[in-house]
């Protein structure tokens, strides 16, 4: 006779079947997680509280996801509106661009007459507020004023600022759930982890994690990129089963998952390039003791130097490689544009009037992106 560990899920400890097996994401996808694990919570659970608390954590790593443009199995990370330190306000798309979050009409009286400013967030948008202007103003032809109308791009010249904030129980759920997925892929089985089951299924219960950042427990972080990683450890002589989770190499989270824990040694480390969904071989050094995860759960090992520390060491980087891609991909629509529109060819030999042409288009095309990378540089210095 065969017999085999049947799998019981995790909050309502109901035998989970083939049928009802959830295969959750281990980290969350919504912030670029990839594997799953199954035989840990049954749909029902997984729909009525795995959802909640996955997407309260989504929505606080959401401007980070953005930021990183993260790919998701299903949909992008949704478009998000930001401000900007003089006050104006964009919407951050998961491709990196901005746009204005609403198209802007203006109008003015002056002694020469009417004077429109219109904003739009593209041509079509612009032909339509148009037309409404026509109809307003009799006067106006709407065609003829389409006609001189242009497209040009502007910059958001403005840093945005990132309203990033983690922290409340039900993104705690999400966190402390993922180190639970990851112990059971172990030799121990949640069932051992006493305190973390009890606040996953009790609304009231004490939170059993905090934040951490005395010092760097990744031994062999690897620089420049904003790393996934989870690792759990039970050890018989401590009797703890400890967890860490962090994400984006910038929110970094200790557990105490159980202080009974008598079973055998164990430990295992998951981690990613959530960029790239490259699974990483990182090494985690998760020693301590009760009484220094308490000190976490009691917001003593907060550090927001750190914090800003390691948001600078992930965010550098990426905006240096954003910062390169948008100069390619600037460059390279004036290069068409200027050919396009200049009558010559790239490759052949040009005349001096394409050539001047040339130039003068290459320039419209290119002004508003180096001035403001001159007025960018002029802030920072
Ligand atoms: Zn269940």
């Amino acid at each position: 006779m065969i017999s085999h560990l049947e799998k019981r899920c995790l909050l309502c400890e109901e035998v989970i079947s083939a049928k009802t097996d959830s295969r959750e994401h281990l980290i969350p996808n919504s912030i670029g997680g990839r594997k799953k694990v199954s035989g840990f919570l049954c749909v029902d659970c997984n729909s009525k509280s795995g959802d909640r608390w996955e997407s309260a954590l989504a929505s606080q790593m959401n401007p980070l996801s953005l930021f990183f443009r993260i790919s998701r199995e299903r949909g992008d990370a949704p478009s998000q509106k930001f401000k900007t330190t003089s006050g104006g306000e964009w919407v951050l798309n998961v491709d990196g661009s901005l746009d204005l979050p609403r198209p802007i009409y203006q109008e003015k009286k002056n002694e020469n007459g009417l004077e429109i400013n219109i904003s739009a967030r593209n041509m079509n948008e612009a032909k339509k507020m148009l037309k409404g202007v026509a109809r307003k103003y009799s006067q106006l032809d709407a065609d003829a004023l389409l006609k001189n109308a242009q497209m040009t791009t502007s910059y958001s010249q403005n840093p945005v600022i990132f309203n990033f904030s983690f922290g409340g129980s039900d993104a705690g759920r999400s966190i402390v759930k993922t180190a639970l997925a990851l112990v059971s892929t172990t030799s121990a089985s949640v069932g051992d982890c006493e305190h973390a089951t009890q606040f996953l299924k009790k609304q009231e219960h004490e939170p059993c994690f905090g934040y951490y950042y005395e010092k760097d427990l990744v031994l062999n972080r690897p620089p420049g990129i904003p790393i996934h990683i989870v690792h759990v450890n039970g050890d018989p002589d401590s009797n703890l089963i400890r967890g860490y989770v962090e994400y984006f190499g910038v929110m970094r989270v200790v557990m105490c998952l159980s202080s009974s824990y008598t079973g055998s040694v164990f430990s295992a480390t998951y981690s990613i390039d959530p960029i790239k969904g490259k699974e990483l071989d990182l090494n985690v050094d998760l020693n301590l003791s009760s009484t220094e995860i308490r000190e976490a759960y009691d917001d003593e090992k907060w550090d927001g130097d750190a914090l800003k520390k390691a948001m600078g060491e992930v965010i550098g980087p990426a905006l240096e490689i954003q910062h390169i891609e948008e100069r390619e991909r600037v460059l390279d629509e004036a290069v068409r544009y200027a050919f396009a529109n200049s009558g010559a060819e790239e490759g052949e030999n040009i005349t001096k009037e394409q050539h001047d042409r040339l130039m003068g288009l290459l320039w419209e095309k290119l002004e508003p992106w180096v001035l403001n990378q001159l007025i960018g540089r002029h802030r920072r210095d």
